[in-house]
């Protein structure tokens, strides 16, 4: 399917599979193991540019979109999902001051970004505001040329390792719609320290840590777009782009798995004769394929949507995060059965993959959340279908088809 690509993709694609297979898959077990971010990995990634790919070439980058990201994540996840999203949320942590940011905020912080000098995450949830965002509590006050932060956030990707942070604040608690900023916040500021470190169930190479800010003392200037009260909608631009990475990074753990087990069913041998000749065995490949391109198409569509600016954006986004991530974790599972008991062990690379995929269900919105999210939208566009229902019989009019069938043709349709 390669002519459905520019060449520039293909560029992208190919170096980091070659990254991916040389120097990803060899370590991602130990990175696992120690629950230690890989740094050699990041060099490797930081060497073959790949921390450009989404980020304009007037900041540094090499002009890429999402598709390129997706790209990059899907061929690093084929390796190693926690790799994966130590690289996409760097994206996702950027992608606020690339919608947001004043002119003189991109200079600064995406070219570093670009360069892979600098790590970058983003603070939103809190203890207390997971799939309810709006919610959180962590303040911004002005006070003289500084913004003074107090409070904790949860569960931030990339958190110790970063340099930066987008972090999500009250800066108008009396506002409904304007109560949000985003706010730049720097490793080293005063009063901003990293807290407690997650111990995972899957991702364990990329640190998830808490952020906890304590009369924490910024520069003015750091408030994202330099106007206060827009944080919660950049917030909602910036899932929309970086979902589609998501599920980029679920159908790379998805492909990934997929090929282990095609390898390993055609040497597995029981009965005398390899696993793959049994019908059963073949059915679960054939699903798992199916679903694996499945995906792959709805993942392109997202990120393709996202690049040419669609209004229809946050539903396909959401679908792809939705679709993608239940598949990984479907086609994970059946992974783990055709390796049989082997595949139950630490000592196979497989069980990794179902652990890696869960989180894709769960961060970045909740599926329970995108499902929400697509419901909504889908009625919002529904009145563009209002011709339809004078093909509906509503069971409140006692009318019949033949009726309704009167209806559309007076009505010319
Ligand atoms: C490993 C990891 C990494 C993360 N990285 C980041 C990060 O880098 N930055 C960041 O800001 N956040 C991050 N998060 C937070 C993540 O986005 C939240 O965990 C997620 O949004 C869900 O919030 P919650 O965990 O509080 O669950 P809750 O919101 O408490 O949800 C619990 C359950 O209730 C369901 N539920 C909640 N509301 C509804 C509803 N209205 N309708 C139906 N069902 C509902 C949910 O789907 C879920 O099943 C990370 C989380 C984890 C675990």
């Amino acid at each position: 399917m390669d002519e459905l690509f520019t060449p520039e993709n293909l560029k992208w694609r190919d170096r980091a599979r070659e990254i991916a297979d040389r120097v990803v898959r060899p370590l991602a077990a130990k990175y696992d193991r120690l629950q230690e971010y890989p740094w050699e990995i990041r060099d490797a990634i930081k060497e073959a540019g790949l921390f450009g790919v989404w980020i304009p070439k007037e900041y540094g980058g090499h002009g890429g979109g999402v598709l390129d990201l997706c790209l990059v994540v899907e061929e690093i996840s084929r390796a190693c999902g926690g790799v994966g999203v130590l690289f996409a949320v760097n994206a996702l942590g950027s992608f606020p001051i690339l919608l947001a940011g004043t002119e003189e905020q991109k200079q600064h912080y995406l070219p570093q970004i670009a360069r892979g000098e600098k790590l970058i995450a983003f603070g939103l949830s809190e203890r207390n505001a997971g799939s309810d965002a709006s919610g959180l509590t962590t303040s911004a006050r002005e006070e003289g040329d500084s913004w003074i932060i107090n409070g904790q956030k949860k569960w931030t990707t990339n958190g110790g390792a970063a340099d930066i942070y987008s972090v999500f604040a009250v800066t108008d608690a009396t506002s409904k719609s304007r109560r949000i900023s985003a706010i730049i916040v720097e490793k080293g500021d005063p009063g901003f320290e990293i807290g407690r470190r997650e111990d995972k169930m899957g991702i364990r190479c990329v640190p998830v840590v808490e952020l906890h800010f304590d009369e924490c003392r910024v520069p003015k200037d750091r408030l994202l777009g330099g106007r206060p009260g827009l944080g919660f909608k950049h917030a909602m631009m910036t899932l929309d782009r970086a979902r589609p990475g998501v599920a980029a990074q679920a159908l790379g753990l998805a492909a990934g798995a997929l090929e282990l087990s095609t390898v390993y069913a055609t040497k597995r041998q029981q009965f005398g004769q390899p696993i793959s000749g049994f019908q059963m065995v073949q059915q679960m490949l054939a699903d798992m394929a199916t679903q694996v391109e499945a995906g792959r198409q709805l993942v392109y569509a997202a990120a393709r949507a996202c690049d040419a600016g669609v209004a229809e954006l946050t539903k396909l986004a959401a679908m792809s995060k939705l679709f993608c991530t239940d598949m990984a974790m479907k086609v994970t599972t059946d992974a783990v059965q055709i390796f049989g008991g082997y595949g139950y062990m630490k000592d196979y690379p497989i069980e990794k993959y179902m652990r890696d995929a869960k989180i894709t269900q769960i961060y970045e919105g909740t599926n329970q959340v995108q499902r929400l999210v697509v419901a909504r939208n889908l009625i919002k566009e529904s009145g563009s279908l209002d011709h339809l229902a004078a093909f509906i019989p509503l069971p409140d009019h006692e009318n019949t088809i033949a009726d309704s069938e009167r209806a559309a043709q007076a009505a010319g349709a």
